[in-house]
């Protein structure tokens, strides 16, 4: 008798969600950025207890068809990628559809939401098993609540040891994900008390400024730099104005948060004689380019990225950065009182 079997849904979403939601930060991550996709332009989250006992989240984007919510909590089901071709062209944040059955797996998930002529509708799902599904009242958008995390993890429970840690971790997420989306007004709630709110403006200035203060926004200047196949856009901090790690050097990629080391090395480059050594810029730059030139599907997290135009992207990278340098050298610094 053979002894291989396919896994169960509800394990098999437990092995992945070691991978998708390794901790409350993670989580913040997946589902504001499902609220991106769906084209919200307001987003609200709040966070109980570092997110160990709660994460809310509230949009106002285009909702969820009442057909599709039996679809939801499983895995590699989603509504952004329909071909294979398409996995090679990513335009949206998500398209995996292994978040939300990954949380549901490892947490109790209440979600109502609601598209527009279609049926509101709620549902709770807690350990991979469905509780309830009754019709909610209407409102245009999602509201998703995650509770109790990791409640039948006990080892992942134990790793998440510093609520402190995890608060930071969120801050930081949070954060990124309003300097990469000035259109979108987010508002983030710790335990009842408002961390903060950008306006959806659009105004890149306006959001560093709510974020970090006026020493910095003051100081933030504008660059813009293109070669064949990239464009960059968006402020660099002058010199004189550090940080003491690499966490203040924002990048994107098509709006999307990317951690890469060498693209970061060559901004570090351009600031080179300008600041001390174990000093670090801030940065908050975007790049644009054709969605086939990046592959996001190197981990779960989508924050490591490959791209195939490397060399031309770092060199137009340090030259931008060069650039924008040269002119602070001719501006006087604003000069705030600490
Ligand atoms: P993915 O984002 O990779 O598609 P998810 O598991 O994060 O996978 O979400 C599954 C699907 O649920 C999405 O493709 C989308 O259709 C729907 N969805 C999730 N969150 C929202 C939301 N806030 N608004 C509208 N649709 C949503
Ligand atoms: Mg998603």
């Amino acid at each position: 008798m053979g002894q291989i079997h396919v896994l169960p849904a509800h394990i098999q979403n437990k092995i992945a969600a070691g991978e998708v939601v390794e901790r409350p930060s993670s989580i913040v991550k997946e589902i504001t950025e499902n609220s991106l996709d769906a084209g919200a332009t307001v987003i609200e989250v709040f966070i109980k207890n570092s997110g160990m006992e709660s994460i809310k989240v509230v949009d106002n984007g285009r909702g969820i068809d009442y057909e599709d919510r039996s679809l939801i909590f499983e895995r590699h089901a989603t509504s952004k990628l329909d071909t294979a071709y398409e996995l090679f062209e990513i335009r949206s944040l998500g398209f995996r559809g292994e978040a939300l059955a990954s949380i549901g797996a490892v947490a109790k998930v209440s979600l109502q939401s609601m598209s527009e002529g279609s049926t509101p509708f709620k549902m709770v799902i807690s350990g991979g098993d469905y509780e309830t599904d009754t019709v909610w009242h209407e409102r245009p958008g999602t509201i998703i609540e995650i509770k109790d995390l990791f409640f039948n993890t006990p080892a992942r429970l134990k790793y998440i040891k510093n609520l402190r840690t995890e608060t930071g971790k969120i801050i930081d997420i949070m954060q990124r994900m309003a300097l990469n989306n000035p259109d979108v007004s987010f508002r983030l709630v710790f335990d009842g008390k408002d961390r903060f709110k950008t306006t959806g403006s659009g105004n890149l200035k306006e959001v560093i400024n709510i974020l970090y203060g006026t020493q910095v926004s003051s100081n933030a200047i504008p660059v813009s730099g293109t070669s064949p196949d990239y464009t960059i856009d968006g402020f660099i901090v002058r010199p004189e104005v550090t940080r003491s790690n690499r966490n203040y050097i924002n990048l994107s990629i098509n709006n999307r948060h990317v951690r890469h080391f060498k693209l970061s090395q060559s901004i570090i480059n351009a600031y080179h004689t300008l600041q001390p050594k174990d000093k670090y810029p801030l940065v908050f730059l975007n790049i644009t380019m054709d969605p086939k030139l990046i592959d996001v599907n190197v981990h779960p997290s989508k924050i490591e990225v490959k791209l195939s135009k490397e060399a031309e992207l770092l060199k137009l990278m340090e030259d931008t950065v060069k650039n924008g340098l040269m002119e602070t050298q001719l501006i006087p610094e604003v000069e705030h009182k600490k």
